[in-house]
């Protein structure tokens, strides 16, 4: 934490910088309605005094007493319409700060390799930054505005008031001190808050999404299970409320605290001008004109400090977020495609999940030559998921090799040359078309390619059968589109894997979801539907990879059988049992 503060001013001028990247013509604007904001508070310090001549000293008044009231109204009104044009103008550009660290967030989200994305300490700091830093960067640009206007408002209010008695600025800035030393009080207190309460509120906004989101409304119903999450959910409340009364009670202390601080100090500056008054130093019209601008220098000083404490509180925060967006690996270059003509070959490759103890894969010889169909099979847990993603260079291998007729080949490169569908595919709620060619953002398709991978992957009677084809909406969640059976979402999905059109496809469980006719038709009919292309198939039903030009059998990491089917049975050994059991289980 004390990092943090030291390097507040650093931080404080990235955040400037921020916020003049994000917006400089609404940075300008706001700029100027400050510099109106001042100078409408010096038009009223100076009518102020042309007011008290004209009733003090009519003869020698420079103006009379209508016109000086009418230029002290005119000042008062300018001066406080000011504020409502501030505030408007605030939120656009705060919204633009907000759409700018949003920008730079979801470029480190974008950037970051799957294996950091999926360590737990990534979410939980991400969590953290969009609980906080998100919504720090509008208060910090009207922090950051404050600070200019309330420095240009001391500056210049000082100024008159130095005219009329030096001692007058001291006295209110010091009673600023402690009021800056309070801000960097409570911006501890709030970091060290939003920390300990991180993991509440990520529990929390669980909780909440199970209650409120589609996918979850069947099986909570179902099991009547929404009274016993809202019991969780209304214990994380009371946690939450705990902690916050305490931190509030805290902060309304340090507010106290600073409140006491100004009206000290304003206290001390009009007794000051009443004694000059009486020691006849100023006249009465110049001590009506000091009163004024103390009160106004006051507020001045309280938007400062403000500000500044506002900047203070923010600092940690921003940190936090700085620290995010720089940690990650730069950007990996963009994968070039290549053609699969020789095979991907994997040689003696393993792999751990971070903090495991166990390989996940281990030692694993593996090939897929071009236009081949290869079969992973194994029991849950045996790393066929993991092995399938270190072939599509989601993964690097940890020991061993990955090459790619014959290269090793940089893992962008391969991840450009590899399809993958996984078991957990994602059902995007766009339209039919943009479900299939969100595959390959490098070209626009005709309607003849994507009507050809959704003929390919059977998708296309669905398509047929939608009232707007292929530009149908697919999905309930945003309450627009049609929903599909599980089955009708995977031969989308499969259209999507085919019009990629890479010379090698993965699929994880393509047929989870068909109905056993679509199962067996598309499995007897694989090869066609992929064209040539080279396949590694999962799955864990063994009858559906029968067809395989070899099969791999994945036992806790390792490969330990084999061969073709015919091959594998009779060898008599870990394939031929399973195979016989779930054949047992059909029969
Ligand atoms: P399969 O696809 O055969 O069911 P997986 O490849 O998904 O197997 O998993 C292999 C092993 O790795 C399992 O023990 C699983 O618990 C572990 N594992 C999978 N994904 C992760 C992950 N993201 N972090 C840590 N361990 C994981």
């Amino acid at each position: 934490m004390a990092k943090a503060s030291a390097a507040n001013p650093r931080l404080i001028a990235a955040a400037a910088r921020e916020v003049w990247r994000a917006d400089r013509l609404g940075t300008v604007i706001a700029g100027i309605y400050q510099l109106l904001g001042a100078t409408a508070a010096l038009g009223v310090v100076a009518a102020g005094k042309l007011t008290f001549d004209a009733l003090l000293q009519p003869g020698q008044a420079a103006l009379g007493l209508t016109p000086a009231l009418l230029l002290l109204a005119t000042a008062t009104a300018l001066s406080g319409s000011i504020s409502p044009l501030q505030t408007q103008q605030h939120r656009l550009l705060g919204e633009r700060v907000s759409q700018r660290v949003w920008d730079r967030l979801l470029d480190t989200t974008e950037r970051a390799d799957l294996v950091t994305y999926e360590s737990s300490g990534f979410a939980t700091t991400l969590e953290r930054i969009q609980q906080n830093a998100l919504t720090r960067p509008f208060a910090v640009t009207a922090a950051l505005l404050g600070l200019s206007g309330g420095m240009l408002g001391v500056v210049t209010l000082s100024a008159v008031l130095v005219g009329v008695e030096p001692l007058l600025v001291p006295v209110l800035l010091a009673a600023g001190l402690p009021a800056v030393a309070l801000s960097r009080w409570a911006s501890r207190t709030e970091f060290a808050f939003a920390h300990r309460l991180t993991a509440h509120f990520r529990r929390r906004n669980y909780l909440r999404q199970l209650l409120t989101q589609r996918p979850y409304a069947a099986e909570l119903r179902a099991f009547d299970s929404a009274g016993p999450l809202r019991e969780r959910h209304r214990l994380l409340n009371d946690e939450v409320n705990s902690a916050l009364r305490g931190q509030v009670r805290r902060r309304q202390l340090i507010a106290a605290l600073t409140t006491i601080g100004v009206a000290a100090a304003l206290t001390a500056a009009l007794l000051a001008i009443v004694e000059l008054v009486r020691r006849g130093r100023i006249d009465l019209a110049e001590a009506g004109a000091a009163a004024i601008a103390v009160r106004l220098l006051s507020g001045q000083l309280n938007t400062l400090f403000a500000s500044i404490g506002g900047l203070l509180e923010s600092a940690p925060f921003l940190a936090d977020l700085e620290r995010f967006v720089t940690s990650g690996p730069p950007a990996p270059p963009k994968g070039r495609k290549r053609a699969l003509t020789g095979g991907v070959v994997l040689d003696s490759v393993s792999f751990r999940y971070p903090g495991q103890e166990r390989p996940a894969v281990d030692s694993v010889d593996l090939e897929v030559r071009a236009g081949e169909v290869v079969a992973l099979v194994g029991e849950n847990g045996s790393g066929k998921t993991t092995l399938a993603k270190i072939v599509a260079g989601l993964y690097d291998p940890e020991g061993g090799t990955r090459r790619w007729d014959g290269a090793e080949l940089p893992a962008p490169d391969v991840r450009a040359s590899v399809t993958v569908i996984f078991q957990d595919f994602v059902r995007y709620q766009m339209s039919l078309r943009d479900n299939i060619v969100i595959s390959d953002g490098t070209r626009a398709g005709t309607p003849e390619e994507v009507a050809e991978a959704a003929r390919r992957s059977g998708a296309h009677p669905t398509a047929g059968g939608l009232s707007d084809g292929l530009d149908t909406m697919l999905g309930r969640d945003l309450d627009e589109g049609v929903d599909l059976s599980g089955g009708q979402w995977q031969r989308v999905a499969l259209a999507r894997s085919l019009y990629r059109d890479t010379g090698l496809v993965v699929l994880d469980e393509p047929a989870a979801a068909l109905d056993p006719r679509a199962e067996h038709e598309l499995f007897t009919d694989v090869r066609s539907m992929l064209g040539g292309r080279a396949a590694l198939l999962i799955s864990h039903r063994f009858s559906s990879t029968r067809m395989a030009d070899r099969i791999y059998v994945l036992d806790a990491g390792r490969v330990v059988e084999c061969g073709t089917h015919d091959e594998l049975i009779a060898r008599a050994g870990q394939y031929a049992e399973l195979y016989r059991l779930q054949s047992a289980a059909y029969r």
